[in-house]
């Protein structure tokens, strides 16, 4: 093989692309890792480090298990470096009866998935997280959710991976895929590189849209800009993940700082936005949030924040798989905010489909032929 042929060539190196580099890589799979950027540039090293089943959608629960239970817990001595990850539990906090409503509701749906998670009110509530305000008037709990580190982790996979024999290639930007006898075969980059495989991963986040579109393929994904904030480091508070069923979320890192983010997008406080850079408006929001939920942070010095895009699928849950109608083509792509957290089990998933196994987790309901009517009236997205 030459140096720019592989058996497996993935296009992004994000936790999915990275996680992907290394399953194939410890497989015996010549792979070969294109990254328009660098390493770790996308949301994937940006996020709040939020590793939770709970409260999501049934369809990407399986990805989400699979990875608090099998890969997570182990990843520390697997990769030789580590990622942070703490299973203490993520306490998710509601205000009036309508939040409790919908607490219940995704104590219902975990119990389908064999997932504990319990309501907490009134004393239970206090002594257990005595650090909530009297805002909160009822809480989920999931013991299994947790928190993780996004850097150490993304960059974990991708030290492992590399010492695997996995080559990573950066500032190098895909931006089509040609097929040959009808199968996805070669990679074209900006620079006028082409890079061929016997299967070809897009794991590019949003950047995916455009290299799917040049095989004819159309994802109903749009991109979204999210932002965190981190204070300075403070005295131990809790270990577990938090949030609120108003969108917030985050933790208290090893190191004492708090990271929190908000589910509302930056488009949503400002239209036309088109630039990665702080508004003033969406952290303030965030600070209001949890200055009220927990008084002790009411006044916290926040050193800095940060943004990132994020792929958000039309239906809230990412397309990942083969893709019938191009062969050696696999896709990963519309995480919708919440794909750190299940990203090494797509990145286990997606060296099981390059190596053509059948994947021990059922991807099934995220197939991207879900999207039939999406196909026939691309212009939409
Ligand atoms: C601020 C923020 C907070 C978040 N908080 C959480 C959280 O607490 N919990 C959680 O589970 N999820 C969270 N997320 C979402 C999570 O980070 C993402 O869903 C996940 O990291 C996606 O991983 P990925 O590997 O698919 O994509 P990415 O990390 O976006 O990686 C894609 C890579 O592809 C590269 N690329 C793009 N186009 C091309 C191209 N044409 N050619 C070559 N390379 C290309 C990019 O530069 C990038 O490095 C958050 C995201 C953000 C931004």
């Amino acid at each position: 093989m030459s140096n720019t042929t592989a058996d497996v060539i993935i296009v992004g190196a994000g936790i999915a692309g990275n996680s992907a580099a290394y399953y194939c890589a410890k497989k015996g799979l010549k792979v070969i890792v294109l990254e328009e950027e660098m390493i770790g540039h996308g949301g994937s090293s940006r996020n709040g480090g939020g590793a939770r089943v709970s409260g999501r959608d049934a369809r990407e629960m399986p990805l989400a298990i699979y990875a608090t239970r099998h890969i997570w817990p182990n990843l520390k001595e697997e990769l030789g470096v580590d990622p942070e990850y703490r299973q203490n539990g993520y306490l998710v906090c509601g205000y009036n009866e309508e939040h409790k409503k919908g607490i219940q509701n995704r104590i219902a749906d975990a119990a389908k998935m064999g997932i504990d998670m319990y309501l907490l009110e009134g004393k239970e509530l206090k002594d257990k997280h005595p650090y909530v305000s009297d805002h909160v008037t009822c809480a989920g709990w999931t013991p299994t959710d947790g928190v993780a580190n996004p850097l150490t982790a993304t960059l974990g996979f991708y030290k492992r991976a590399r010492e695997l024999g996995a080559r990573f290639i950066t500032g190098e930007k895909v931006e089509k895929i040609k097929l040959y006898k009808g199968r996805a075969r070669t990679v074209v980059t900006q620079n006028g590189n082409t890079y061929e495989g016997g299967k070809i991963i897009v794991a590019a986040g949003f950047g995916g849209k455009e290299i799917i579109k040049s095989v004819g393929l159309f994802v109903p994904v749009f991109k979204r800009l999210i932002e965190v904030i981190v204070t300075e480091p403070m005295p131990h508070m809790f270990d577990n993940m938090v949030g609120g069923m108003s969108g917030f979320y985050g933790q208290q890192t090893v190191h004492g700082s708090f990271v929190f983010g908000n589910a509302l997008g930056r488009e949503q406080c400002f239209a036309e936005i088109t630039t990665p850079v702080s508004s003033s408006y969406n952290p303030a929001n965030i600070c209001h949030t949890i200055g009220v939920d927990i008084p002790a942070l009411k006044e916290a010095k926040i050193i800095r924040t940060w943004s990132g895009w994020t792929d958000m699928s039309v239906d809230g849950v990412p397309i990942i798989g083969n893709v019938a109608e191009v062969p050696d083509l696999i896709i990963d792509i519309g995480c919708t905010g919440h794909g750190f957290c299940p990203g090494p089990a797509s990145g286990y998933t997606l060296a099981q489909l390059a190596n053509n196994e059948t994947p021990d987790v059922d991807i099934s309901k995220l197939a991207y032929e879900r999207y039939d009517m999406a196909k026939k009236q691309p212009q939409y997205y």
